[in-house]
Parts: structure tokens; C-alpha cells; sequence
């Protein structure tokens, strides 16, 4: 039988663990793959270790990492990449917001031999605030614009890969991981299945607001250099207009003479000018800073203590 790696990252998440597995192994026990848990404890600071270490001496199908801070779901995401040993291997939120039903129905497509990758779309946003649903709409316009690595809307990590794609995606050995692009960035053949918006179980979203802006412009930074193109052409329509200015200033002294006037105008393209540069430094700031991070080559994670067979 082939075996299947399910690999939840998990921060804080003390309160859904047990229900988690309890309804993963009853909604998955027609699925004919041998199956093999992998959690992840992402520095949480609740009893989530402890729970897992009591769920692993339950369940000898289940296994643990142990971070010795939280270091993001991203890189929870590559520690379970990186030892995960399934035939397949899927990544599952911990808070059952990814319906475990569906992996019958991902390896059904699976099984047709036309796939090497069937992931899952929330067509529907219901019982999320209206801003967070706007705020990621708003994202997905902006990436998919930006970049070449198309990334649809409602996308979730939670999708069911064979062995040779994340091989593949383990051969990506950057810092800055952004996984949505990551995943997307190594093609392959993918399906997506669709369904309705699940709201968390239990415990809340480790996700604030700044916390997700941050999150997009890291996304954006990591798969499209369209920022920088930006400045470049803001930079370059300024010289042009500059140019431009100059000689009809120039003219206009030579026909008509030259009264002092036009105080306003300078301030305000001084401040223009000014506020265009800053921003476009800014923009080169947050490329230097990410190669900065690359160039460091840290490991993404630190493991202090784990359960791996
Ligand atoms: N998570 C993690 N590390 C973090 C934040 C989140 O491993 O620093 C895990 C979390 O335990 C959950 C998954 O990532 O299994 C998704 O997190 P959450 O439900 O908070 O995000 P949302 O569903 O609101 O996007
Ligand atoms: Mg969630």
C-alpha cells in the first residue's frame, strides 16, 4: 500500500489537536493509503507539545517536531516538507478549516494519472470580517498582476502532492519562503477541487492585520521584481517631464523675460520629487533587505525536540 504524509503545522493549538485526529482518521478510513501523521510544534506556548506527545503514544501512525521558538508556518511547512517520507504528502491546517473529507476526493483525481498535484479553492469567504476578505481579494488582484507565478484566489496550502513534486519544492533552499508561491512556482500538473468556507474549530487565528499586510508585501517582494520596474519608470518619467520643463522655461525666460514667480510650484515638486524618491529607496531597501536575509544562509528553523519513527 502507498503511504500518505500529513503534515499539520500547529501554533497554540492545544484545544483542537485531539478532535483534529480523531475526525481526520474518520473521514479518511476509506482512503486505501497507509497514513502517517506529522505535526509540527511551531514555539507554541500552550500545552500543544503536550498533546501531541500524548496523541503519539496513542497513535503509532503519528509522529512530531518540536521548534525551539516559533518560527512561522512557513517554516513548519519545510521542516514537515523535509521529513516527510509518503508515497504523497499533504499539508493540513490544524484548526479542521481544511475539510479532511476532501482527500478522498484529491486522490480520486489523483488515481486518473492526469495530476501530480490536487489542491482545494474556498469559493466562498463567509463568516470571515468583511476587510480580511477584501484585504485578500485585493492581494491576489495585485500578485497575480505582478507576477508570472499565477496564484488563484482562495488557494490553500492544503493539497495532496506526489513525491517527485516535493522533491521538487525542496530543491527551493530559500530564506524567505513564501509557500502559496512556492508551491505554485514549481508547476506541475494541478486541479483544483472547490468548497465553501469552513470557520476555525476552536482556539483563534494567529494572524492580525499587520501581521497579513506584511505577509502580502513578502509575498509580492518574493515573486515579482514589478516594484522595482516602478521606480525605475517613475524615475525616468521624472527625467523626461524635467527635460521637457527646462526648455520651456528656457524659452519662456528668452521671449517674455523672467518675473519671480511660481513659489508654490517648487515646493510642491520638491516635495514630489522628494516623496518619489524616498519611496522608490524604499522599494530597493525591501529587495536589499531580503537578499540581505538570503545572503545570512540561517537555517529556517530550529528543531529542539522531536518523534520521527
Ligand atoms: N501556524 C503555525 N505557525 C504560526 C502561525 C500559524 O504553524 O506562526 C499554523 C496554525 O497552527 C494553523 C495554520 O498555521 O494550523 C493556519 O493558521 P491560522 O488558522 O491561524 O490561519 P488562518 O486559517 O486564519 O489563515
Ligand atoms: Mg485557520
Amino acid at each position: 500500500m502507498k503511504t500518505l504524509t500529513i503534515i499539520i503545522p500547529c501554533f497554540n493549538e492545544a484545544d483542537v489537536l485531539t478532535d483534529l485526529i480523531t475526525t481526520v482518521n474518520l473521514e479518511t478510513r476509506q482512503l486505501p493509503l497507509a497514513k502517517k501523521y506529522l505535526l509540527i510544534n511551531d514555539g507554541s506556548n500552550d500545552e500543544t507539545l503536550t498533546v501531541m506527545k500524548q496523541l503519539s503514544a496513542t497513535y503509532d501512525n503519528l509522529f512530531y517536531l518540536s521548534f525551539s521558538r516559533n518560527f512561522g508556518k512557513e517554516a513548519a511547512i519545510l521542516a514537515g516538507l523535509e521529513a516527510a517520507d509518503g508515497d504523497f504528502v499533504t499539508i493540513m491546517d490544524a484548526d479542521l478549516q481544511d475539510p479532511p473529507t476532501l482527500l478522498g476526493q484529491m486522490y480520486e483525481e489523483m488515481l486518473t494519472g492526469h495530476y501530480d498535484v490536487v489542491g482545494c479553492r474556498r469559493i466562498s469567504r463567509k463568516g470571515e470580517p468583511v476587510i480580511r476578505s477584501f484585504l485578500s481579494r485585493s492581494f491576489y488582484w495585485v500578485i497575480n498582476h505582478l507576477s508570472h507565478t499565477e496564484m488563484p484566489s482562495g488557494v490553500r496550502d492544503f493539497r495532496l502532492m506526489t513525491r517527485q513534486v516535493v522533491n521538487e519544492i525542496l530543491r527551493l533552499t530559500e530564506v524567505n519562503r513564501f509557500s502559496k508561491g512556492l508551491l505554485a512556482w514549481v508547476g506541475f500538473k494541478t486541479k483544483y477541487l472547490t468548497y465553501e468556507n469552513i470557520e476555525r474549530k476552536a482556539g483563534k487565528t494567529s494572524w492580525g492585520f499587520w501581521q497579513l499586510i506584511s505577509y502580502s508585501i513578502d509575498g509580492i517582494v518574493n515573486f515579482s521584481d514589478a516594484p522595482l520596474n516602478f521606480a525605475t519608470f517613475m524615475g525616468f518619467i521624472s527625467f523626461i517631464l524635467s527635460i521637457l520643463l527646462a526648455a520651456f522655461y528656457t524659452v519662456k525666460t528668452l521671449i517674455f523675460g523672467d518675473p519671480v514667480q511660481g513659489f508654490p510650484t517648487l515646493i510642491i515638486l520638491i516635495l514630489l520629487i522628494g516623496g518619489l524618491q524616498l519611496f522608490s529607496l524604499g522599494i530597493i531597501g525591501k529587495y536589499i533587505g531580503k537578499i540581505f536575509l538570503e545572503t545570512k544562509h540561517r537555517p529556517v528553523y530550529i528543531i529542539k525536540e522531536s518523534k520521527l519513527e
